[in-house]
């Protein structure tokens, strides 16, 4: 599946990435760490693997001549100031689960991969938090919560890969941000190294610190291009004694969004997730038999909600009447609620088949989009008619995160980079974000002036050079460095 998808100048070649340029380069860097790290820590050459070629998209880069896999933090301060020295470019990498091509190398660019910093402390039962290293996966940050009777507030497929590094760089989304909030609000502290390789420690988890600049939240969401996370304080919740989820049958989007309202008012903060599956994407995991629907094929819309909540019964109760009450309404169709973890299981996995399904597919390009929920219909409608003008054969694949305004638009087509202008143009004009949760990287770039105006573009520059001015990390992800005019497209 193509991302975005405007591809990089600079990637898809599958030679090694040392031109004469960057061979002394390479060799000083090597001579200046090699004796201060560990073995494991270089991989040079022939063994440096396929894998840190690229992330989830399709889209290969070159393979790094070098990939750096540093221990500890004074490693990756190391590593950092000698490649400032030396103006040697680097592309972090986490899990490589990544959407926007981020972590994906280009010409030139040595791997810092994170994949050996997988240190876990303890729960702090009493802060109600956790300490991970920045190569953690985000599944073993929700089974040491879950062991010590504590929930983690994310939650994303790719759960069992990717990375708190990645996710902290990416501001990860994914089903419970209608409950918990995205991957920032679960950060309560950061150590991140600078190009120049001071190191930045705000681990004391504090939830109250107004004592001058949060320079924490800078880079949450920065994409790499502005230090190197090494290890992050999380929050945790309560670990909730039920949950329960339920699959809606829809008539219509509208039926949908009155639905959410419906559950918002009456459940507060019971309700966790409201994800929607359109109807292509309900046949298309059916037929393809990536999961087994409870309800058949063929309505207007598939709704999957659930609850979270503290009190078993009660709260059961009063989840399946409010649905009940919706049925009645005329809201849903039909319904089934969960009434075992089996079940509650089975109905995720249905959701998660979604992707599998998507990923499946050939010529899948795919958009991350963020639509103000009263101008989705707008959207969808207008977005299908400019489709079709481009490619008279190109069909929308559609499911996502509605209780955040958040679709993932996928689109059958051979005209990706006519389709991406067409579909980041309707979310433009709809009031929208062209990336909801997977970040810009080096495939949206091209689009981010729809979405944010000149003087912010400019602001983010000069942050840019504040914080790395020799341009060393992940350098051309988000936007490019050069001036240019707002609008004008760079790649
Ligand atoms: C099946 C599937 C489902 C997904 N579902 C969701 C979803 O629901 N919501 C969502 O938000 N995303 C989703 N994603 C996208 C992806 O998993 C996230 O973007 C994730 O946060 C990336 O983490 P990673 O460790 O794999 O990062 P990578 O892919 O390795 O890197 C991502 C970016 O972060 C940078 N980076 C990595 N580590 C660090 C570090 N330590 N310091 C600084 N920068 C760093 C990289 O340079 C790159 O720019 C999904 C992906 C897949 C394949």
């Amino acid at each position: 599946m193509n991302s975005g998808t405007g591809s990089d100048p600079a990637v898809g070649d599958a030679r090694p990435a040392t031109s004469d340029a960057t061979e002394a380069k390479l060799s000083a860097l090597i001579g200046r760490i090699s004796t201060h790290l560990d073995q494991g820590a270089l991989l040079i050459g022939a063994d440096v693997g396929d894998g840190y070629r690229s992330d989830a998209t399709d889209e290969r880069g070159p393979r790094p001549a070098l990939v750096l896999r540093p221990r500890h933090t004074a490693d990756v301060s190391l590593i950092l100031s000698t490649c400032n020295d030396l103006g040697q470019p680097l592309v972090i990498q986490g899990g490589r689960t990544g959407l926007s091509g981020g972590a994906r190398p280009r010409e030139g660019e040595v791997s810092l991969s994170l994949e050996r910093m997988t240190h876990l402390e303890s729960v702090d039962q009493r802060a109600g938090t956790i300490v991970a290293e920045a190569g953690v996966t985000m599944q073993s940050v929700q089974e040491a919560a879950e062991e010590a009777g504590f929930l983690f507030g994310v939650d994303i497929g790719a759960r069992g890969s990717c990375t708190v590094g990645g996710n902290i760089a990416t501001n990860a989304g994914g089903i419970r941000v209608l409950r918990y909030g995205m991957y920032r609000a679960q950060v309560l502290g950061l150590e991140t190294v600078l190009p120049d390789g001071s190191v930045l420690s705000s681990l004391k988890g504090l939830p109250k610190d107004n004592s001058g600049y949060d320079l924490n939240q800078s880079f949450i969401g920065s994409e790499g291009t502005l230090g190197v996370v090494t290890k992050a304080c999380l929050r945790l919740h309560p670990l909730p004694p039920l949950q329960v989820n339920a699959l809606c049958v829809l008539p219509s989007l509208a039926a949908a969004q009155a639905l959410l309202t419906r559950l918002r008012q009456e459940l507060g903060p019971l309700l966790s997730a409201f994800e929607v599956i359109f109807p292509e994407v309900y046949a298309g995991v059916a037929a393809g038999g990536f999961a087994t629907p409870p309800l058949p094929v063929g309505a207007g819309l598939y709704a999957l909600v659930e609850i979270q909540g503290q009190d078993k019964s009660e709260n059961h109760e009063r989840f399946a009447a409010t649905l009940m009450s919706a049925v009645e309404a005329g809201l849903v169709d039909d319904v089934v609620v969960s009434q075992s973890p089996r079940d509650y299981r089975g109905l995720w996995a249905l959701r998660e088949a979604c992707s599998a399904f998507i990923f499946s597919m050939d010529r899948m390009v795919g958009f991350d989009v963020s639509i103000p929920l009263a101008r989705m219909q707008d959207f969808l409608a207008d977005a299908a008619v400019r489709l079709l003008a481009i490619d008279s054969s190109a069909r929308p694949y559609v499911f996502g995160h509605l209780g955040d305004g958040n679709l993932h638009y996928m689109v059958r087509t051979d005209r990706d980079e006519d389709i991406a202008d067409a579909v980041f143009a309707v979310v433009a004009e709809t009031g929208g974000a062209i990336s909801a949760e997977h970040g810009i990287g080096l495939d949206k770039k091209k689009w981010l002036p729809l979405v944010r105006s000149a003087s912010e573009i400019a602001a983010m520059r000069r942050m840019k050079r504040a914080f790395d001015p020799n341009l060393i990390l992940n350098p051309g992800r988000v936007f490019d460095m050069e001036t240019e005019a707002a609008g004008k497209a760079t790649r």
